[in-house]
């Protein structure tokens, strides 16, 4: 808008830009007339001219912030109910005079007597909203809701407050930065929303981009810039994604428009911010609308033989289609939606709809209705009706129940897809390693975690219907035991096993050369029975396990004296236990209670040591093993050394449990993985020394291909203490998995 000099409209001098603000006002109220006009009735037009020539006198000495005269105003507004609204001439009349009441010498009388009750009815409605938003600084939703309610016999008064509200926002240039802000923000907090109630999208976003230009600038300038440079390429994309169904829906003799719709820039936003991704990752910055010449009765057909010929050429997401037309939500939205895997692995939303689903869409109810109802004002009425109740609901869900209904029609399949836009199917509860070994085993074998959607997750993540997933991987990755659990698909599972069982092969045969060195010394042989005889004392299932414990050091044979050796071969003492013992139980079971081994009291008086295999620290559960020559060794109850040592040598263990205390501090060990960024080390080592005041004995990381892998050793006060630490790790930008090193 134009800045002018702040002279009175009707200025005696007459001066040239009065001739012009003049000619100005004419020509937006001619507009206004053109908008109208296909709603206007017999001496609708007289009433019309009345109203504006009652308001442009009355606001004839007033000019807006932005200088210009007053009655644009309320031009403006009524063109906004008009055009992008769908209102009557009631509510036009109700527009021009809506600031008179309030800043002018007109009064309700005045209007009542011109125009009738109805009207003065709204404009008190709209005179009072604004008073009370005036008067509080600090509006509260609900309180905002009650008072539409008790002032809008009448919708129209919250339609045009709302178009008020629009206008203003559109100025808002010329305001005070501090009035900026509490507009803006009102807006955002109580308009946007009613907006999106009303069924008034356009409205809605418009109201919801202004606000966050006034409150947010840089990331609205940043945003709305990056729309703008990549406007070229999606129109581009646009273009070759539609060829194909512009040219079939063509043969197919269908009459329709096509349009683009670019998110706006608030959505983008709360998506950037909730899914912790920049502007190039998000996918969905626009949607493809196709708009159908139908008549009301064949509607629904046709937008799903739309639908058809779309995914005759595009593969859709099952879990994304939305059909509004059947169960049009509580707003009056009716549309068929779907998102279909478009050129080069894009997703594209794609809203399917007829041109009388389209203007409710883009009108809200007042469209819906005049499809019903002879007059647009009675159309109205029967809004109204639909408003109210909306209002009266307090329960915001209810209008949202729709929206998160999930249409899950193949609940034991999930569909997936590559980066290259490339389908897969899998069973339902698939994780993103299931996803990797589908592809390849050997991106199986080396994932170290996904990108899902943009977004990082665990390998262990479960994927769902419609997930675009990215492998990530490292050459130092081998596939873990523990992988066998999270894990559903034939094809990961067996390719795990025999990956492990190769491993364990390779350890395998050292435990084999171990054994029968020790078996030499003994003047023993590995016979079969001698063997077999070892698999039952230790409840071992193969030979391969046994020479894989004992490589790992989970079997000790020293002198093996629990058999009798005789003449080459060996029994064991005891007659072998009946039943299988859980460790709790054998805990319960060692010695009585009075023995119990209190630690972190008299800590140099009593002869322990924790044991480096599991680094037990207060908390954890524990037991004391005595050893021969180095005294207590205190492990962790879930010490993978733990059953054998229980089982075999229950004689030896002592019942031990932690006293509370603070200051000494041990030793853990802490395992993460994440994607290397610049200063990540950095950011580990600060969470550490100076958030925690944690003391590190020792920290490597090693990086590959972006992605690196680290193990910190440190001392801790006890399990509380290193869960926090843990704890806070996990939130460090770029942490991938944090766990606590048990055991080897
Ligand atoms: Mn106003």
């Amino acid at each position: 808008m134009e800045e002018h000099p702040t002279t009175p409209l009707n200025d005696p001098e007459g001066t040239n830009s009065a001739d012009a603000e003049k000619e100005l006002i004419l020509r937006s109220y001619k507009a206004l007339l053109r908008a109208l006009r296909p709603s206007l009735g017999k001496g609708d037009k007289k009433t019309i001219r009345l109203a504006f020539d009652m308001s442009l006198e009355a606001h004839k000495d007033m000019r807006r912030k932005t200088g210009e005269p007053y009655i644009l105003h309320p031009l403006s507004v009524a063109q906004i109910c008009a055009e992008e609204m769908g209102l009557g001439p009631l509510a036009i009349v109700c527009a021009l005079l809506h600031d008179t009441v309030e800043d002018t010498h007109l009064t309700l009388d005045d209007i009542r007597n011109s125009f009738g009750e109805k009207a003065a009815m709204i404009v008190d409605g709209l005179t009072k909203i604004s008073g009370v938003i005036l008067q509080g600084s600090s509006i509260q939703a609900e309180n905002f809701r009650k008072m539409l309610l008790t002032l809008s016999d009448d919708v129209r008064v919250i339609l045009i407050k709302l178009a008020d509200r629009l206008h203003n926002m559109r100025t808002l240039d010329s305001m005070a930065r501090e009035k900026q802000l509490k507009i803006a923000s009102e807006t955002a907090f109580l308009y946007a929303p009613l907006a999106h109630r009303l069924g008034l999208y356009p409205i809605k976003t418009e109201l919801e981009d202004l606000a966050l230009k006034y409150t947010e600038p840089d990331i609205y300038t940043e945003i709305a810039s990056k729309l703008q440079q990549t406007k070229r390429e999606r129109t581009r994309f646009i273009n070759e994604f539609m060829e194909p169904i512009r040219e079939e829906l063509t043969r197919q003799g269908f009459k329709f428009e096509i349009r683009s719709r670019t998110k706006s820039v608030q959505s983008i936003w709360n998506k950037m911010k909730r899914q912790g991704v920049g502007f190039e990752e998000i996918y969905d910055i626009f949607a493809v609308r196709i708009i159908l010449d139908a008549k009301e009765e064949d509607e629904k057909a046709m937008c799903w033989r739309c639908y058809s010929v779309f995914t005759d050429y595009y593969t859709p997401n099952p879990d994304r289609l939305r059909d509004w037309i059947s169960t049009p939500k509580a707003n009056g939205y009716e549309s068929l939606h779907t998102t279909v895997m478009g050129p080069g692995g894009r997703w594209v939303e794609v809203q399917i709809r007829s041109r009388r689903m389209d203007d409710i869409a883009e009108k809200g109810y007042a469209a819906h209705w005049k499809y019903k109802e002879a007059s647009v004002e009675s159309a109205l009425d029967e809004w109204i009706k639909k408003i109210r109740e909306l209002l009266e609901n307090p329960d915001s869900n209810a209008l949202d129940f729709i929206d998160d209904f999930k249409l899950n029609l193949f609940s034991d399949e999930i569909f997936v897809f590559t980066p290259n836009g490339e389908l897969k199917t899998l069973p339902s509860g698939a994780t993103a390693l299931d996803f990797a070994f589908e592809i390849h085993t050997d991106l199986g074998s080396k994932c170290i975690g996904a990108k899902t959607n943009h977004k990082l997750v665990p390998l262990s993540h479960r994927l769902r219907s419609g997930d675009q997933i990215e492998i990530l991987t490292s050459n130092k990755q081998t596939p873990k035991e523990d992988w066998l659990n999270y894990v559903v698909t034939a094809k990961a599972k067996s390719k795990i096993k025999s990956v492990l069982k190769e491993e364990k092969r390779k350890f395998a045969d050292d435990g084999k050369e171990i054994l029968e060195r020790k078996f030499k010394h003994l003047k023993l042989q590995l016979t079969t029975e001698n063997i077999n005889e070892l698999l039952a004392y230790y409840r071992i299932p193969s030979s391969l396990e046994l020479y894989y414990r004992i490589a790992k050091g989970m079997i000790e044979i020293y002198d093996l004296n629990e058999f009798i050796i005789d003449k080459g071969t060996i029994r064991a003492k005891q007659p072998l236990r009946s039943e299988q013992q859980t460790l709790e139980q054998m805990v319960k079971n060692i010695r009585g209670s009075s023995d119990m081994l209190v630690l972190g009291e008299n800590l140099d008086k009593i002869d322990y040591k924790l044991s480096s295999c599991c680094n037990p620290i207060p908390g954890d559960d524990v037991f004391g093993f005595i050893t021969v020559d180095e005294g207590i060794k205190i492990h962790r109850v879930s010490c993978p050394n733990a059953v054998q040592l229980m089982s075999n040598y229950a004689y030896r263990i002592v019942k031990a449990k932690w006293t509370g205390q603070q200051e000494i501090a041990f030793l853990a060990g802490v395992r993460m993985t994440g994607i290397d960024e610049v200063g990540v080390v950095n950011k580990i080592s600060k969470v550490i020394s100076s958030e925690l005041k944690v003391n590190m004995r020792s920290i490597s990381i090693d990086s590959n291909d972006g992605i690196f892998e680290g193990t910190i050793m440190l001392f801790v006060h006890d399990t509380h203490h290193l869960d926090k630490l843990i704890k806070k790790l996990k939130e460090i930008h770029g942490i991938l998995t944090v766990s606590r090193i048990d055991g080897k």
